[in-house]
């Protein structure tokens, strides 16, 4: 483990580091030993960042071209490459993801602020026609202190796609990273900093949501709200919002489906149906955490991916497995409850957990389901663990019925060598992002990204979070 290079118990505001009143263990989830504090940042400090915030806006940061903004970005984007792998080291420990996932992770925050980099002077407003004597024309204008709440499951990867769109477009940031992980978010600060970005462009107080969370979703000063994780959390977060009549991007999660149809090239699917459930130890909101096979291959599709499943090995996130452990014992109870509701004759296959992991780690095997209905709550259900469910279905009527056939609409993928039928199911899908033989397109940092239903609303990433990120202004100017 690479020792930190920044005290990870101090919180940033106004280009400050500071130590919080109180602080909270980190958890390496590999062993459920505790290995460093963060800072427990309270409403106090939330006020001071929000006015930090405000200030940068209308100080060095505020005054900045976008162009200039996006010199900075391109270089926090250099620097977090010349630091990935002491990030990715970082992020394996505390969230306990295997160490080519965390590498991934550090990549794809580079690539965020390198894209965001690029495009920050690429947003552009139109002309209107309009009445004669008129020249009528739009500004797109940052919505000024943008609120980050951020999940412990891809913490740079989020960090990157929600604050780095901020960014790009002229806001100033608050971030507050989940409890359970926020040592990348505190590392991404001080390499920001040491990059060049102006005080106050971007905050970041640790700690509990109930406490720091809730006082940056309510603050009257926050003028956008990102929010990554939960559906109860998310409503909440929407709620508080509401009472400043400010926007909310929300991104919930998802029972994402696979659909594999009997002309499908099961070679080429067979690496992104399982990986898609495992990856992450299916602790990702976009993980395809059901798999629908037309019935006349069913049962070969379950066999197959049966085998990768016994292949697999879980193990500590710095041995750089495949599978690692989960966040905490919390969800670690939480998976286990809802494979408790599975019978015997339902398992698939079970994956093994190397026999010297640590006793402490919150290691649970990942199990593959056939034969579950899919009105079961394991079919309907987020359980946010390495369970996927294979399910039959008769015909694409039937598949997009099941498919569309829960409270959640993230992401979904339609396997098939049938070119009008894949549009067909493109166009029925009820998710986000749907994509035809491929799963996730590698990460996607270009590619809008978001849910319907329960999965939430508002896009990130790509050039569409940068609309999301401001505020549209019309001009009408009158010269007779
Ligand atoms: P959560 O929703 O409780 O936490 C996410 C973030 O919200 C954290 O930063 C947390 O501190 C903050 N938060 C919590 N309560 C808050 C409040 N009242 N006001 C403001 N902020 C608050 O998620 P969790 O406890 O980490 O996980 C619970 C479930 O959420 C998981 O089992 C999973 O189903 C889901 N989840 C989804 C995603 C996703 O990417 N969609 C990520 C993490 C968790």
């Amino acid at each position: 483990m690479t020792k930190p290079w920044f005290d990870p118990s101090e919180i940033l505001i106004g280009g400050q580091w500071r130590r919080a009143g109180a602080t909270l263990p980190v958890e390496d989830p590999s062993t459920g030993q505790s290995f460093a504090e963060i800072g427990r940042g309270t409403a106090a400090d939330i006020d001071e960042a929000v006015a930090a915030a405000e200030a940068a806006r209308n100080s060095e940061w505020g005054r900045l071209t976008a162009t200039e903004r996006g010199r900075i970005l391109t270089r926090i984007g250099q620097a977090v490459l010349d630091r990935t792998e002491e990030l990715a080291q970082l992020e394996s420990r505390d969230v306990g993801k295997p160490l080519k996932q965390a590498r991934a992770d550090a990549l794809a925050l580079a690539r965020y602020m390198e894209f965001y980099g690029g495009a920050a002077d690429k947003i552009m407003g139109e002309t209107i026609p309009y009445l004669d004597g008129y020249t009528v024309w739009t500004l797109r204008e940052p919505h000024g202190v943008t609120g980050h709440i951020v999940p412990w499951n891809y913490p740079m990867q989020i960090i990157g796609r929600s604050v780095g769109a901020a960014l790009a477009m002229g806001n100033a940031a608050v971030l507050k990273p989940a409890e359970e992980a926020s040592l990348t978010a505190l590392a991404f600060a001080r390499i920001a900093m040491d990059a060049g970005l102006p005080p106050g462009a971007l905050n970041v107080v640790t700690g509990l949501g109930e406490e720091a969370g809730a006082a940056l979703s309510s603050h009257p000063g926050v003028h956008h709200v990102s929010f990554t994780g939960s559906v109860g959390v998310g409503t909440l977060i929407q709620q508080a919002a509401a009472r400043n009549a400010v926007p909310v991007t929300l991104e919930l999660g998802g029972k994402s489906p696979q659909l594999v149809f009997a002309d499908a090239d099961l070679d080429r699917a067979l690496p992104f149906l399982v990986n898609a459930g495992v990856q992450n130890a299916g602790q990702t909101c976009s993980a395809a955490s059901r798999i629908l096979v037309e019935r006349s291959r069913h049962d070969e599709v379950v066999a197959r991916m049966a085998e990768a499943y016994r292949a697999l090995r879980v193990g500590p996130a710095l041995d750089d497995l495949e599978v690692g452990p989960l966040i905490s014992a919390r969800q670690k109870q939480i998976v286990e409850g809802y494979l408790a509701q599975a019978g015997d004759l339902d398992v698939a296959a079970r994956a093994q957990i190397q026999s010297d992991a640590p006793a402490g780690g919150h290691y649970v095997a990942p199990h593959l389901l056939a034969g579950v209905g899919s009105n079961h709550r394991l079919a309907q259900e987020e359980i946010f663990g390495p369970v996927q469910v294979v399910i039959p279905f008769d015909d694409e009527d039937h598949a997009i019925a099941i498919a569309n056939g829960t409270e959640y609409g993230l992401v979904a993928a339609a396997w098939t060598q049938d070119g009008p039928r894949g549009l067909r199911m493109s166009r029925k899908l009820r998710a986000g992002q749907v994509f035809l033989n491929n799963y996730g397109a590698g990460g996607g940092v270009e590619l809008p990204f978001g849910g319907t239903g329960k999965s939430g609303h508002g896009r990130e990433k790509g050039f569409e979070a940068l609309y999301g990120f401001s505020t549209l202004k019309t001009v009408a100017a009158w010269h007779g």
